[in-house]
């Protein structure tokens, strides 16, 4: 593994703009590089459907060894504010420069993918099939791999390069997420002079969310009301209000009961005002669960523990694509990248880190050769 090389990768990655939406030029970037290595790479068609002027990324290297074939996953787009990133490197370190979010997220996993993936090849260490997949549109909805046509991979393994937290850390569930927008309809009337005509939409969807279990709901489940739109003049009783929510739960049956309190919260409130609600909820992704057990885990805990590093599998409440290769049939896992405080214009990341992620990518390929 060569640092340097690694070291450059990013901070020439960080510094091409692919907000949400807007991977293209991120992609065209990487097409070169991954063909380099001597992959068959291709840009399929889920950009139209996922809102991106790109498509997924998808490589493969052809094997050299008779292991199975496996996946390695990171995604390419940013959060906003993520144009026009500066990064700066101190005390072994990497931060922006405080105007715009790193980038990080997710352009250390692949970084250190294509840089483990170069070692293998540069060093001839025989290796599977090694596919590749740099998704777009992550942030927001997961949709690049919702979309993805997985006829495309032949790999029933998979590790994604996603989440915060020193590398060691081992994701092996992830919740189910449901979002969801209710809309409130009472009746306009002037709130001067005659009041007791109107039925007040504000009113209604504040007393259904007051009577609503939110934020932590226990152990599993989350909820929490994002943006709430209604309203006009103050002289007239207001007609009509939406509030748009989300839901989560690692225990699918546990978010099914979330949902049903927030919907019956809503009818009991428009009952009591006279008023009408329609509720509408939708699953944006299912909750997976790798069993520890697993080859999956195992063979990443051992990879780890070849580079010294203990592997320590947890769960998240957070998403990532991690949940939809599950749902598709591709067992696998979420790997910290050693990302610290990802969102935000904070973020940062250790080199060390990074060349851990990358030493963890040459482990994991040489175990399955
Ligand atoms: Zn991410
Ligand atoms: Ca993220």
């Amino acid at each position: 593994m060569r640092k340097d090389r690694l070291l450059q990768y990013f901070l020439d990655f960080v510094q091409i703009d692919s907000p949400t939406g807007e991977e293209r030029d991120f992609a065209n970037h990487l097409i070169p590089i991954l063909e380099s290595l001597g992959m068959q790479v291709q840009i399929d068609d889920t950009g139209k459907r996922a809102g991106s002027n790109s498509g997924n990324l998808i490589g493969r290297l052809p094997a050299t060894s008779d292991g199975p074939s496996i996946l390695f996953s990171s995604h390419m787009d940013t959060v906003s504010p993520s144009r026009g990133v500066n990064p700066i490197v101190r005390d072994g370190i990497v931060y922006s420069d405080g105007t715009t979010v790193l980038g990080g997220d997710d352009k250390a996993g692949i970084a250190a993918i294509i840089e483990g993936i170069q070692t293998v090849v540069d060093e001839n260490i025989p290796h599977g099939d090694i596919e590749v997949v740099f998704t777009i549109c992550e942030e927001g909805g997961l949709f690049g791999s919702k979309y993805l046509d997985y006829s495309k991979l032949n790999s029933k393994i998979g590790y994604v390069f996603d989440t915060g937290g020193s590398v060691g850390k081992i994701i092996i569930g992830g919740p189910s997420q449901a979002q969801i927008t209710a809309t409130f309809t009472g009746r306009e009337a002037h709130a001067g002079v005659s009041p007791e005509e109107g039925i007040s939409a504000i009113q209604m969807l504040a007393t259904a969310i007051s009577n609503m279990k939110l934020l932590r709901v226990d152990q599993d489940t989350t909820a929490n009301i994002g943006q709430i739109e209604g309203g006009g003049p103050t002289n007239i009783v207001t007609k009509q209000a939406t509030f748009f929510a989300e839901a989560r739960s690692l225990d699918e049956a546990k978010l099914a009961e979330q949902i049903h309190h927030m919907r019956e919260a809503c009818y009991a409130s428009a009952e009591e005002y006279g008023g009408s609600v329609e509720f509408i909820d939708s699953l944006a992704y299912s909750a997976f669960n790798v069993p520890v057990e697993s080859e999956v885990v195992q063979n990443v805990i051992k990879a780890l523990a070849n580079i010294g590093i203990e592997g320590v599998p947890t769960k998240t409440g957070g998403g990532s694509d991690t949940s939809n290769y599950n749902e598709n049939g591709i067992s696998a896992v979420n790997l910290s990248i050693g990302e610290t405080k990802p969102h935000t214009l904070e973020e940062s990341i250790r080199i060390e880190d990074l060349n851990n992620s990358a030493r963890l990518v040459i482990e994991l390929i040489k175990l399955y050769a």
